[in-house]
């Protein structure tokens, strides 16, 4: 569904006890209890209150007891519930994000993993823990400049967005240095944030974390409103769904593109440029956010089918029914919690199907899957036969020597 001036105005001020007086609060109660959600969850299994369970307990007035639980502990915010429920209830935009609130006040304890990102979050602006003035430490190693607006405030077209995983992360880095390339090639006006630039924050708020969500916001938008640019652009899956969905409340409103669609629009300029041949066999891992959230399931395909080479086979679960990562929702912090409970890992589940598929490359677009698909390939050794990739590292390698 569009992001709306209505829809915002509706949206932004919703709270459970407001719920009734929403047109979205409406529609959570006209829930059919068909139990869809909790059929097409990945950790539906595990969960004692999954969302149909949710909605039967708030329209009776019994909803406390949801709080007292850490059932949506194993949410991990993949859209699924959201995308198959037959009365169209935005329960992982709306419902969940608001319950989970309450539950996260409430936790006894917060697992240790998820505890040590959101305080590093909090304090450095990232999850990893690193210092903020480290940021940047990547530029040193590309092979194009880059222009940081703290340095260099001239406006600027593309505000690029570079997001925590693909500033620190040694794989993410490898992203980002392939986009600088890319919009290099493209001749793209580009600038970025430098070490200003703090996590979205979009996993914070889809674990309950509101108030941590609310602070990077504000840091995020300061800087956004102390410079000239015509649009931003991020590689950050995560990071799009928060400035889409939730900065607006909050007086985002500028044009905005992930950096999959971003070059997706710009293939016919692309296309050109692709001459290194990659005979690669590749299968797509839809993203949660950017596949069922945001029905981007095209766009990535046609860039991996203008690379000269290039073969596509699809995954048994593919686009709307695609499996998730297991990374959203604060899923990227709790492995070890998920590990304690007995529950197999959604990445090692992932990794099986694409295996089956016979490709020699796993393609992802968001930066959390990088490193999850590594490490499950690793952990299931199948390490020599498969290799994950973003898609705009395969892109820049097909670009050769442009
Ligand atoms: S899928 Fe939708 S209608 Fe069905 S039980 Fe879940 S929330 Fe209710
Ligand atoms: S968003 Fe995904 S993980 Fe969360 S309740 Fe819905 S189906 Fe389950």
């Amino acid at each position: 569904m569009p992001i709306t001036e209505e829809r915002i105005a509706n949206e932004c001020d919703i709270t459970l006890e407001n719920l009734s007086a929403t047109p979205e609060g409406r529609q959570v109660l006209t829930c059919i209890q068909c139990g869809t959600c909790a059929g097409t969850c990945p950790y539906g299994d595990y969960m004692d209150y999954p969302p149909r369970r949710i909605i039967a307990l708030l329209r009776i007035g019994f909803i406390e007891e949801v709080f007292h639980s850490d059932s949506l502990l194993n949410c991990v915010a993949c859209y699924s519930c959201m995308a198959q429920c037959p009365r169209g209830i935005r329960l992982t935009e709306v419902l969940l994000p608001l319950v989970k609130e309450e539950m996260f006040a409430k936790l006894p304890q917060v697992p240790a993993e998820l505890q040590t990102a959101l305080q590093n979050t909090l304090r450095y602006g990232n999850p990893q823990g690193l210092s903020p003035r480290k940021r940047t430490d990547w530029i040193k190693t590309t092979e194009v400049p880059i222009r940081i607006l703290s340095e260099d405030p001239r406006p600027v077209d593309v505000l690029w967005f570079v997001e925590c995983q693909n500033s620190y992360h040694p794989r993410g880095q490898d992203n980002s240095r392939a986009v600088a390339k890319l919009f290099h090639t493209l001749g793209v006006d580009f600038a970025i944030l430098g070490n200003d630039e703090k996590c979205a924050g979009e996993c914070a708020r889809l674990v309950g974390e509101s108030g941590l969500f609310d602070t990077l916001r504000e840091r995020n938008m300061g800087y956004f409103q102390k410079y000239k640019f015509n649009q931003i652009v991020t590689g950050g899956a995560h990071a799009y769904d928060a400035f889409k969905f939730i900065y607006p409340c909050h007086g985002f409103n500028y044009p905005l593109e992930h950096t999959t669609t971003f070059f997706a629009k710009k293939l016919d300029a692309l296309k050109p440029k692709l001459t290194k041949k990659l005979n690669y066999l590749v299968t797509y891992h839809d993203s949660c956010c950017l596949g069922r959230h945001n029905e981007f399931y095209e766009e990535p395909r046609n860039l991996l089918r203008a690379i000269p080479g290039t073969k596509l086979a699809e995954m048994v679960h593919n686009r709307i029914i695609s499996r998730c990562c297991g990374g959203g929702g604060g899923g990227m912090w709790l492995d070890t919690y998920y590990k304690s409970k007995g529950m197999e890992r959604l990445s090692e589940q992932r990794i099986k199907e694409a295996i089956a598929t016979g490709a020699d490359v796993l393609a992802v677009s968001c930066p959390y899957e990088i490193s999850r698909f590594e490490d499950a390939l690793k952990v299931m050794g199948y390490e020599n036969k498969m290799v994950v990739r973003d898609i705009v590292e395969l892109l820049a390698e097909s670009l050769g020597d442009n």
